[in-house]
């Protein structure tokens, strides 16, 4: 099989509504630097392009929350993101921003290829509009239950619960989290594409020419997604945050993020070709090109169904593969922002990159550990005490103490010299590594170039556990020993030495994709320049040469400590935000005197988040006393909360009052109803309790500190 032309690799673009955390490190992004840097190294032609997605509801949501504009929240994220993606060594060519002008024009410009040739439906559809708002509800403003499990944190485009696509139409007693109410049905035109007419192109390209060599997991859920039936899915919205619909009579209306992100690959490499002088359109038009996304597994109806259809309507090249990854969970849980249950890249950079004197010891630790546990196949797990033996047991204690020995030995045995291969005396033990040395390039190759990230690692790291055998089985120090009587004997220490540094210079080499930071701390410890890495090199016995002097050795990787780990997991434990816990009984604080818990620090109060909210509904539950259940008016949102203080105030008399509520308290079920926060109570001497409120009426969303 011939080799292709070009390589375009692309991240799936991350929402640039908040950090992301190291799950979604392990799935798109870690994965595609690999193969990106191996291409490199292969001196293939390659770009890797990603960038912050910057439009959807998810971006105007989260500027309410954090009480801003779109635009700042944009602003933040993207640098925050494209920092820590820096800080974490990935190699991107580019990271762009589907803000910018260029991708605007370029979206507009695929929406008004596809308007032309009339592959898009126009349909006057009934949507959700909130007449109080007085607005057309995006599908993140509705709330309601899920048809599917019944929770009731099921929004117009997904279950928070059970992770369920949804249309709006499927939720079960919708509400607008604008105003609380019910939203009517109104009359509104959008662009639809049909994803039903290429269903014969679908089952032929993924379920007959790739059922082979994408991963079984994408194959079958495009499979499900085809055989279930593929609705026209609307192109357009009514939003006013996002790319505008390039046509005279869309006015209030942009396009959907879903169809714009993707796009964003393409406006990525144009920028790319700008700033590098050279040309983007091969790499989307060329069939001699070979595209491959890299997303979680989330994301694969929209680079396998979706995005396909687009590209192939425009006349661009398809993706050859989409090597999704399941989930990364956390200590024996999902990684849940709104629960804080999760690792962020940039806790891992606070906590253990920005403590060592650059080198990028702690990167690649974390690029090893999250590489081993890759969920190519299926949900993995991220565990601290996992992370500490994987550094200290394979990195460190096979990898990092093989290259170690040879560089101590090597200073000792053959005064810091690379020592002559004799091959007169070669005996089998030496023939054996020099065959492993040998085969491991092709075993490292094929895993890597079928995507097995996990795996080639595991190679790696096998042909340096071979290294320590062989050198256990040569003991060269005991046959220093015998010297003295048998001056010959130093063949036999120099074949072992030169084979040991032969081997150490090819461990550079096919580390340097998983590990770069590693590779060049080797490179530097060799005296040698970058050139070496080159792919090509590997499976070669003559990469360093004879009498040349090397340095001393150098700590490649450190031990993690227990208290290092302990450290994490309580922090992780205490960080998360806990179940409500009732209101009513606080029997033990009716003292005078003061009666203080332990002081906390600034930053320990900074985590709860609380907001006025305004009591919309307020109804008792059924079987339970002390319980009322009311929704509460948030501005941005209306919250189901249970409070324990049915004994205190009638329904009737509470709706309408403002409240205090700690809006970031995890989801807790109270009599089988969810409950999604918690209501700021004084209680008095009487153990009568009073609501805590703003002193007059104020609008509801405001923050209190
Ligand atoms: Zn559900």
């Amino acid at each position: 099989m011939s080799l292709p032309k070009r390589y375009l690799i692309t991240s799936a673009l991350p929402y640039a509504n908040g950090l992301k955390h190291v799950g979604h490190l392990a799935g798109a992004y870690i994965p595609a630097d690999i193969y990106a840097r191996y291409l490199r190294a292969q001196k293939r032609d390659v770009v890797f392009v990603c960038g912050s997605d910057e439009h959807g509801t998810a971006i105007p949501i989260q500027a309410t929350k954090e009480g801003t504009t779109p635009r700042a929240i944009i602003d933040k994220y993207h640098e925050a993101m494209k920092q820590d993606f820096e800080d974490l060594s990935m190699s991107f060519d580019i990271y762009h921003r589907t803000s910018e002008p260029i991708h605007h024009e370029t979206a507009q410009e695929f929406f008004t290829y596809l308007h032309e040739r009339g592959e898009l439906e126009t349909k006057e559809t009934e949507q959700y509009y909130d007449e109080e708002a007085k607005t057309f509800l995006a599908d993140r403003y509705i709330k309601g239950t899920c048809p599917n499990c019944g929770s009731d944190r099921a929004f117009g485009d997904q279950c928070e619960n059970c992770g369920r696509t949804l249309s709006p139409d499927e939720l079960i007693n919708p509400v607008s989290t604008l105003s609380g109410k019910a939203p009517i049905k109104k009359k509104t035109s959008h662009w639809y594409l049909p994803l039903g007419k290429h269903e014969e192109f679908l089952r032929e390209w993924i379920l007959k020419e790739h059922k082979d060599d994408w991963r079984p997991t994408v194959v079958g859920q495009c499979k499900s997604w085809i055989e279930g039936g593929l609705q026209s899915r609307a192109v357009t919205r009514d939003l006013d945050w996002g790319i505008k619909v390039p046509l005279q009579d869309a006015e209030g209306k942009v396009l959907y993020v879903w169809f714009d992100a993707p796009i964003g690959y393409v406006s990525a490499t144009k920028q790319w070709a700008i700033d590098n002088n050279k040309e983007w359109e091969p790499y989307w038009y060329d069939q001699d090109t070979k595209l491959v996304h890299f997303i979680g597994k989330d994301n694969i109806v929209f680079h396998c169904i979706i995005f396909p259809i687009m590209l192939k309507l425009h006349g661009n090249i398809l993706p050859t593969n989409v090597p999704a990854n399941e989930f990364l969970n956390l200590e024996g849980d999902k990684m849940s922002t709104s629960r804080n249950w999760k690792l962020d890249m940039r806790d891992y950079i606070n906590d253990f990159v920005e403590k060592e004197n650059g080198g990028g010891q702690a990167v690649d630790m974390l690029r090893y550990y999250l590489t081993q546990i890759a969920p190519e196949t299926k949900d993995s797990e991220f565990m601290w005490k996992g992370f500490q033996d994987a550094v200290n047991s394979e990195l460190g204690n096979i990898f990092g103490n093989f290259v170690n020995r040879t560089w101590v030995l090597m200073h000792k045995l053959c005064g810091g010299k690379v020592p002559k291969l004799h091959e007169d005396v070669l005996v089998e033990d030496d023939k054996w590594i020099i065959s492993e040395i040998e085969n491991a390039k092709s075993k490292v190759e094929n895993l890597l170039e079928e995507y097995k990230f996990r795996e080639a690692l595991f190679e790696v790291i096998d042909l340096s556990r071979k290294g320590n055998q062989y050198m256990q089985k040569k003991e060269p120090w005991i046959v220093a020993k015998q010297l003295a009587e048998n001056p010959e004997a130093q063949k036999s220490i120099d074949n072992t030495m030169h084979l040991c540094l032969q081997l150490s210079a090819n461990l550079a080499i096919l580390i340097n994709p998983f590990l770069p930071n590693t590779a060049k701390k080797m490179l530097g410890m060799m005296k040698v320049v970058e050139k070496m890495l080159d792919w090509e090199n590997a499976g070669k016995l003559k990469l360093l040469s004879v009498g040349y002097a090397l340095r001393a050795p150098e700590l490649l990787f450190r031990k993690i400590e227990d208290e290092e780990i302990k450290y994490q997991v309580e922090k992780l434990k205490s960080g998360l935000v806990k179940p409500e816990t009732t209101t009513a009984k606080v029997e033990e604080s009716k003292s005078e005197v003061a009666n203080l818990k332990p002081e906390i620090i600034f930053d320990d109060f900074a985590k709860i988040d609380l907001k006025v909210g305004t009591i919309v509904t307020a109804e008792k539950v059924e079987k339970a006393d002390k319980l009322l259940k009311l929704s509460v008016d948030l501005g941005f949102e209306t919250r189901t909360i249970v409070s324990g203080i049915a004994l205190h105030f009638k329904p009737e008399e509470i709706v309408g009052k403002q409240v205090v509520v700690v809006a970031n308290l995890a989801p807790r079920k109270m009599r089988g109803i969810e409950s999604n926060g918690m209501i700021l109570m004084a209680e008095d001497k009487e153990g009568k309790l009073h609501f805590v409120a703003p002193s007059t009426v104020i609008n509801p969303g405001a923050g209190v500190s």
